[in-house]
C-alpha cells in the first residue's frame, strides 16, 4: 500500500470541507476572503490539479500560516479515497471509492487502452500512436490493441497507458434491464470534486504524470451523466483545464436524455458523445430501457443529429447485445436503416451477465453476421473486448460489490 494512499485516508472527512473540486475563480475567491493575495489561488490550484496533494501539509509552496488557516476554517483537499482494489487477469483495476459522507462508488482503470471500451476506436487515436512511436496499434477493428498484460512492467517502465472509466452518480435512477448498476436504484448525484477526484486517486495511485503518460476517460461507470449534467459538466472543465487531460480523449455515455443531449451540443467544452442505442426500435427499446418511454430513438437521433462534430469526431452508438432480443438480422438491418448518413460508428457490446438478470448471451455467430451486415452497410463497426469481467469490472457490472462476491480480490485495506 504506498504511502499516497494512506495519506488521501486523513485528508477526507464528512465534517470538513473539499478544497479539491473548487475552479480557480472561486479559489481566488476564497483566498479574498481569508484576506490572502490573488496568487495563492494558483498555487493551491496547481498543488490540488497538477501535483495532486493528498494533504494540506502536500501544499509546500504555502507558508504554514495559510495552512493553517484553511484548517481552522475547515478545508481539506478532500480526495475521495480508494478503500478496496480488485486486480483482473487482464489487468483491469476496479476501485470502490469512499466519498465523505461514507457513500461509494466504484472506478475503473484499464491499462493498455481499452479495446475500445472508450467508445469510440479513433483513427486520431492511432495516428497519435504512431506518433509516439508506440508499436502495434489496433487490429482492423480496433479490438487487439498493443498486449501489456504484465502491469507490474508497466509501472516500472514508468508509462502509463490507460483509460479510467469513471462514476457519475451513486446508483442510477435509468434502471436499464440489463445493467446491475440499476439494481441499485439512485442515492445521490456526485459532485464535480467527487467526478474529477476519481481520476486524481487512480492517477495518484500509477504515478501517472499527465503531459507524459497517455490517459483517456470514459464516463461509462455508475450513473446517468446526463442526470447529472452540471456537475459533470463542471468536472470535465476541472479535468480539462487544471488537470489537464484534453476533452479530445474523453468520452461521455449517455443511456439518452434528450434535453441533456441538446444542450450539450452547445458546450464550449465538451468530451465526445456516445449513445446508448441498445435497439434497433422503440418496442424493443422500451422492453429493456423502459426510459425510451419518455424520449423515442427518433427524438434521441434527433438531438444527436444538432451535435457540431470536429474533423475526427465521430458520434458512437453503443448497442449491447442480448441474446435472442436484439441480436438478430433484422435489427441490424434496422439500425443501419436508422443511422443512415449520420457520422457514427458502432460499439457492439457483448452483454455481460449479472446476477439476478434474465437475459443470455448472444450466440458468437450472431455476434459475428450482426457486425458484418453493419460494416457490409457502410457503418464501421466494432466489437468492445470486455475488461475485467471475472472481477465485475466490465460494463454495466458495476455495483458496488462487496468483498465475498470477488473473485479475485488482490488488496483490501
Ligand atoms: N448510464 C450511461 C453510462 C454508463 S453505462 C449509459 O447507460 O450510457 C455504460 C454502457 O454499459 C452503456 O452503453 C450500457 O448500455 C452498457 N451496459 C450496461 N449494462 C451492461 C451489461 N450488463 N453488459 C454490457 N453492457 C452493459
Ligand atoms: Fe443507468 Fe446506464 Fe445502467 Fe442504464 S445502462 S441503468 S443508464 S448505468
Amino acid at each position: 500500500m504506498s504511502q499516497k494512499i494512506k495519506d488521501v485516508k486523513k485528508s477526507c472527512g464528512p465534517e470538513s470541507k473539499a478544497l479539491f473540486g473548487m475552479l480557480p475563480d472561486e479559489l481566488g475567491g476564497l483566498m479574498a476572503e481569508l484576506g490572502q493575495k490573488g496568487y495563492r489561488a494558483t498555487q493551491i490550484a496547481e498543488a490540488l490539479y497538477r501535483q495532486r496533494v493528498t494533504g494540506l501539509d502536500g501544499m509546500t509552496a504555502l507558508p504554514a500560516t495559510l495552512r493553517g488557516q484553511l484548517e481552522a476554517a475547515g478545508y481539506s483537499v478532500g480526495l475521495p479515497e480508494i478503500v478496496q482494489t480488485a486486480r483482473s487477469g487482464d489487468g483491469t483495476e476496479r476501485y470502490l471509492i469512499r466519498l465523505a459522507d461514507g457513500e461509494t462508488v466504484e472506478t475503473v482503470w484499464m491499462p493498455d487502452g481499452d479495446g475500445g471500451e472508450r467508445g469510440d476506436g479513433s483513427e486520431a487515436s492511432l495516428e497519435e500512436e504512431v506518433a509516439e512511436g508506440l508499436e502495434g496499434n489496433a487490429s482492423e477493428f480496433g479490438e487487439q490493441r498493443r498486449d501489456l498484460r504484465n502491469l507490474g512492467a508497466l509501472e516500472q517502465s514508468g508509462y502509463s497507458r490507460a483509460t479510467i472509466c469513471i462514476s457519475s452518480q451513486v446508483g442510477c435512477a435509468v434502471n436499464c434491464q440489463f445493467c446491475l448498476t440499476a439494481k441499485l436504484g439512485i442515492k445521490r448525484n456526485l459532485t464535480a470534486g467527487e467526478i474529477a477526484g476519481q481520476v486524481a486517486a487512480a492517477l495518484n495511485r500509477h504515478g501517472v504524470k499527465i503531459g507524459k503518460d497517455r490517459i483517456n476517460l470514459v464516463f461509462m461507470g455508475m450513473g446517468e451523466p446526463f442526470l447529472n449534467y452540471d456537475e459533470f459538466i463542471r468536472s470535465v472543465h476541472l479535468l480539462v483545464r487544471s488537470i489537464g487531460i484534453p476533452e479530445s480523449r474523453m468520452t461521455v455515455s449517455t443511456s439518452g436524455i434528450e434535453p441533456s443531449i441538446r444542450k450539450f451540443a452547445h458546450e464550449p467544452l465538451r468530451p465526445k458523445l456516445a449513445l446508448s442505442l441498445n435497439a434497433s426500435n422503440d418496442v424493443v427499446r422500451e422492453q429493456i430501457m423502459p426510459i425510451t418511454r419518455k424520449w423515442k430513438i427518433g427524438d434521441l437521433l434527433d438531438a444527436v443529429r444538432t451535435l457540431p462534430l470536429g474533423k475526427r469526431e465521430w458520434v458512437t452508438f453503443e448497442y449491447v447485445l442480448l441474446g435472442g432480443v436484439n441480436d438478430q438480422p433484422e435489427h441490424a438491418r434496422e439500425v443501419l436503416e436508422l443511422l443512415k448518413g449520420m457520422k457514427a460508428k458502432v460499439n457492439l457490446i457483448v452483454w455481460n451477465p449479472g446476477p439476478g438478470i434474465a437475459y443470455t448471451q448472444p450466440k458468437p455467430e450472431d455476434v459475428a453476421v450482426f457486425q458484418k451486415m453493419l460494416i457490409d452497410g457502410g457503418m464501421p463497426t466494432y466489437i468492445r473486448r470486455p475488461r475485467g469481467r471475472d472481477i465485475y469490472a466490465a460494463c454495466g457490472q458495476l455495483k458496488r460489490t462487496v468483498s465475498e462476491e470477488q473473485p479475485q480480490l488482490v488488496e483490501i485495506r
